[in-house]
């Protein structure tokens, strides 16, 4: 591969930290001197410069337009992440965000004030009920594993009000996400696997041999992280609730189901809804979300405070146990009335969309995976039979003795310009590879992404390990220590030796 004498290839500029761009006494403003001045800071005053480098402003405008650049998002292509629900965020909701009757008010503003904003949690509470059957819904989790936590903690007030103290053990399938039993460890439950079935689902008689008087929940995904339907479930939840645990039901990947059914009616107690995915709501890199609890009649009165409640003088905020007639709250989970911008994008995409046009999506991003698996299936090899929900997800089989593994296989991916995929989850199967096209991806993109995967199963069969072990090679940086950037990041920046020994 040709160096470069800077180091950039073509337009990717190789970029450096801000800090070692610093060139002492550089500024993007230029003040008049400071007059001295009395400060009563006492000895506190700070002895040294606080290491900013020195930039023009020119230099900054680039440092981090180069930056933005850097990153790719789905508005730069296509993101097949699955489990995530990486959708198209139309712009509406932003411009509804952004005004200002919603972006400037105050949590602490007189309830009186802001009764638009109180309106709004309201009606997207009513849309969040319509949409699942539930009765109620806490809306403060500010993500679904926030939203996880809130479930637990009402299924754990619950069990303790009936005196059920002896409850200790939550069942969590195989294919859960990490949050799942991390949730239910921190509520203090011991976590028990639940395995799988050759289909992918989770396997009844191994379910009901592990329930007994002392499992408090189940913790079920729907459809499950293989983009499955679990098409067992009304038993699951009878067995279940036969056995005194509630079901708690993993709402993330509710995109592939909004509109075609109603979780009421699937007997589940309670689930949380990440409103950032789908809902529209921009996402990564760790927020902002929000995981709007639904709880069944059972749950409904342990639910956190506050609730906003509309009686004949308008919107009102329940902020206190005592101001709650029939409710048991556990507490608070957040400060304040939960994730309120992404409230107003989420109600803006579901009012943009309607009733109508949220099923549609999701008949969608089912249809697009399905047609994922069916025109990669001869290539790649899908881990179950038949159809799938809105991911679709193949195993490494199609690698065996390749000499490629599934990690190559994705950094190819990164060369010809493709997001790659989730790889090695869920751990149900080996060297997963699941993708989540969602309902916007046209079928031009689907096209153009299917020929690409095709192309490279196609050189991997065909024995050329080494173009996969090089890959990424068009990257600004090509393959790092993940393990260890995870492990031990480097989040300091330190001035290197021969700086140190100038100063
Ligand atoms: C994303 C996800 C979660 C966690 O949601 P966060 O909002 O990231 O906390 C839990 N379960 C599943 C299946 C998910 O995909």
């Amino acid at each position: 591969m040709a160096e470069t004498v800077s180091g950039n290839r073509g337009l990717l500029i190789e970029e450096k930290l801000i800090f070692e761009q610093d060139s002492p006494g550089h500024t993007g403003v230029d003040l008049p001197e400071p007059e001295a001045v009395n400060d009563r800071l006492g000895g506190l005053r700070r002895q040294g410069p606080i290491g900013l480098p020195g930039l023009s402003e020119p230099q900054v405008i680039r440092h981090y337009t180069r930056l933005s650049q850097k990153n790719y998002g789905i508005d730069s292509g296509f993101y097949p992440l699955g489990s995530c629900t990486m959708k198209h965020n139309p712009r509406l909701n932003e411009r509804m965000a952004r005004l200002p009757g919603f972006a400037d008010i105050h949590p602490f503003q007189p309830q009186s004030t802001v009764q638009g904003g109180l309106e709004l949690i309201h009606s997207l509470a009513e849309w969040l009920k319509a949409l699942t059957g539930m009765p109620a819904v806490a809306m403060t989790p500010a993500a679904g594993a926030h939203g996880e936590l809130c479930g637990l903690m009402t299924i754990r007030a619950a069990h303790e009000d009936k005196g059920e103290t002896q409850r200790s053990r939550v069942l969590v399938p195989e294919s859960a996400h990490g949050t799942n039993p991390a949730t239910a460890a921190a509520c203090g439950y011991s976590v028990e696997s639940i395995p799988a079935n050759d289909r992918g689902r989770v396997d009844l008689a191994a379910l009901k041999a592990k329930l007994g008087p002392d499992v408090a929940a189940i913790m079920l995904t729907n459809p499950n992280t293989c983009g499955l339907f679990e098409n067992e479930i009304i038993e699951i939840a009878e067995v279940v609730h036969q056995a005194g645990a509630y079901f708690y039901c993993d709402g993330a990947n509710f995109n592939a189901i909004v509109g075609r059914l109603r979780i009421a009616d699937l007997g589940i107690d309670c689930m949380h809804i990440n409103l950032h995915k789908t809902f529209s709501t921009p996402h990564g890199g760790g927020g902002p979300g929000a995981g709007p609890t639904v709880l069944s009649e059972a749950l409904a009165p342990y639910a956190p405070l506050p609730v906003v409640v509309q009686d004949e003088d308008g919107f009102r905020l329940i902020e206190h146990a005592h101001d709650w007639q029939d409710g048991k709250p556990l507490g608070r989970l957040k400060g304040y009335h939960g994730q309120f911008g992404v409230f107003v994008r989420a109600l803006s995409y579901i009012l943009s969309m309607g009733a109508d046009g949220l099923a549609q999506a999701s008949g969608d991003a089912v249809l697009n995976a399905n047609y994922l698996l069916a025109r990669l299936g001869d290539v790649l090899t899908p881990s179950f039979d038949g159809p799938c929900m809105h991911e679709a997800l193949f195993d490494d089989r199609f690698l065996k003795d390749t000499g490629v593994t599934t990690l190559d296989f994705a950094k190819a991916l990164i060369d010809e310009g493709v997001h790659p995929m989730t790889m090695y989850f869920p751990l149900v199967v080996h060297g997963a590879l699941l993708m989540e096209p969602t309902e916007t991806e046209s079928k031009a993109t689907l096209d153009g992404f299917i020929a690409v995967v095709r192309a490279l199963a196609e050189r991997a069969k065909a024995g050329d390990a080494e173009y996969f072990k090089q890959a990424p090679r068009l990257t600004p940086r090509r393959r790092l220590d993940e393990t260890k950037a995870a492990r031990s990041p480097v989040l300091r920046w330190t001035p290197p030796p021969e700086d140190k020994a100038a100063e």
